[in-house]
């Protein structure tokens, strides 16, 4: 369990870098300011996406706040 638990905590660790990145650039963690996010091998096609459920599709890290 010490490596699981070693993993997480360099998980979380590494979100909230990239949380108090994002907050910076004024940008949306979830999709870095796109509004959509990518569905797996779709991103290489570009042709398949979804509006971005962290900040309803604007991109911006106080909406992104506001709804989480
Ligand atoms: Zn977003």
């Amino acid at each position: 369990m010490g490596f699981l638990h070693y993993f997480s905590r360099l998980v979380e660790k590494r979100n909230k870098k990239r949380i108090a990145f994002c907050k910076l650039e004024g940008t949306c963690p979830e999709c870095q300011g796109n509004g959509v996010n990518m569905l797996g091998i779709e991103q290489y096609t570009m042709s398949y996406y979804y509006v971005c459920n962290g900040c309803n599709g604007s991109g911006s890290f106080s909406d992104w706040v506001e709804i989480n």
